[in-house]
């Protein structure tokens, strides 16, 4: 199907915007005007021209597309195939066999789903790291969305088998280079400090600074994790990542939930930032809350991520806002620790700054990538809005995924109405149950 309405278009008469700018302003009765991808005008006395596109956009409230920084998108085919299992049995015998027989095709039906999800859902901007990446990366140019993608890298025992993987992480840079689409990103993904060696994680921070751009990787993810790193290395796992040299601005920490205060302190000085998955790490009961108010005060960007749908078992990221509130409060027996305006940045500008696209992407501002996200106010779980004060906790607290009505990329309609308009759900699911009865039912 082909997108997209032709702009310049004008977004009229909003009830509410949500910019998530310095100031944090929310507009009543406001427009917003985007052309050529990109938001040229916000305000509540913009004028619009006879050859303007509108679209009214009465009864809703617009916010910044939200920025999912870790996720596993093809696992979508995998949700809800086990569930409420030790992370050891989970894995082991659950999860990694079927991966075992996962095809680039499989591969692709599932991203394919992912991107739906995250469409019908509100999220414009996703880090994933996976394998077959170059599949994913193809429904990330069909959905219209906007992706950071990476091979996950796991050494394999033997060293050319290692030069074999690292061939893979190269040939996705590649492929991303020729689809030459500006809405997809290479990144490196080492998949975490037990799964790659000293050498490996070297390579891939040298390849990032190559390219200019980030490492996601998962730290810190359970405690028997830091027990391990302290018997192996004589090292808890940030000090291990430090003392290589690993760390830097270009490294997103995935989970990030066992960490000392001087860990903290540490991702802060080597300006690393962390993706925070409160969903993921309750259901696979990790145990322990990441300590994000010490990482705040540590000035660590931390985003939101809904990790993979096996572990979540949704890509909903207004479901892992709202979560991420009640976590930390029920945690620190605190209603003020983790409040909405903060829980709403992470999803937002902050999510921005994890993937240093904080100057592209995250507000609704002039000049800003036109990556905007409409929800229907007159959805019984969304009324009433008292006024403008409230409307962030309404957002963080009443709202999920399913009443957004409106998504746009870079300007282009992605979602109408709750119409799709750049994927054709029923196909999209039809090459799920495909895949899923090659996958589990042979
Ligand atoms: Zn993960």
């Amino acid at each position: 199907m082909e997108p997209v309405l032709n702009l310049p278009l004008v977004l009229k008469d909003c009830d509410w915007i949500v910019t998530q700018d310095p100031e944090r302003r929310v507009l009543h009765k406001a427009s917003i005007k985007i052309d050529d991808g990109k938001i040229i005008e916000i305000g509540q006395n913009l004028i619009s021209s006879r050859k303007d596109e509108t679209m009214d956009c009465h009864g809703k409230v617009m916010i910044p597309g939200l920025v999912n920084t870790h996720t596993h998108l093809a696992m979508t085919l995998l949700r809800g195939y086990a569930d409420d299992l030790e992370l050891k049995e989970w894995l082991e015998q659950k999860i990694w066999p079927l991966e075992k027989r996962l095809t680039p095709d499989m591969v692709y039906s599932g991203a394919l789903l992912g991107c739906l999800e995250m469409i019908r859902t509100g999220t414009t901007c996703f880090v994933d790291m996976y394998f077959f990446m170059e599949r994913v990366a193809d429904t990330v140019k069909e959905a219209g969305l906007r992706g950071l993608l990476s091979h996950g890298i796991i050494d394999p025992p033997n060293k050319a088998d290692k030069e074999k993987d690292r061939k893979k992480t190269l040939a996705l840079l590649q492929y991303v280079k020729r689809l030459g689409e500006p809405r997809i990103r290479f990144i490196l993904g080492p998949h975490a400090p037990y799964t790659c060696d000293q050498d490996t994680l070297l390579w891939s921070k040298e390849i990032a600074e190559k390219e200019d751009t980030i490492v996601g990787i998962h730290v810190a993810e359970t405690r028997g994790e830091q027990a391990k790193s302290e018997d192996n290395r004589k090292a808890r796992v940030v000090d291990y990542l430090d003392k290589i040299g690993f760390l830097s601005e270009r490294v997103l920490a995935a989970h990030a939930v066992w960490l000392t205060k001087s860990e903290v302190k540490l991702l802060g000085e080597r300006g690393a930032r962390v993706a925070h998955c409160p969903v993921s790490n309750m259901k696979l009961a990790s145990g322990g809350v990441a300590p994000v108010p010490e990482m705040w005060n540590a000035f660590v960007p931390v985003g939101l991520g809904t990790d993979g749908p096996a572990s979540n078992n949704s890509l909903d990221m207004f479901e892992t806002m709202k979560m991420c509130a009640l976590i930390h409060k029920a945690y620190r027996w605190d209603p003020t620790i983790v409040p909405a305006q903060k829980v709403l940045d992470m999803a937002t500008i902050d999510g921005a700054k994890c993937v240093r696209m904080e100057k592209m992407i995250g507000s609704l501002e002039p000049g800003k990538m036109a990556d905007i996200v409409l929800l229907d106010l007159r959805d019984p779980n969304m009324v009433p809005v008292h006024n403008a004060g409230t409307l962030v906790s309404d957002l963080v607290y009443s709202a999920n995924g399913f009443n957004v009505d409106t998504t746009i990329v870079n300007g282009n309609v992605l979602m109408l109405n709750r119409d799709f308009r750049t994927l054709d759900p029923s196909e999209v699911v039809q090459g799920v149950t495909k895949s899923i009865k090659d996958l589990v039912d042979q």
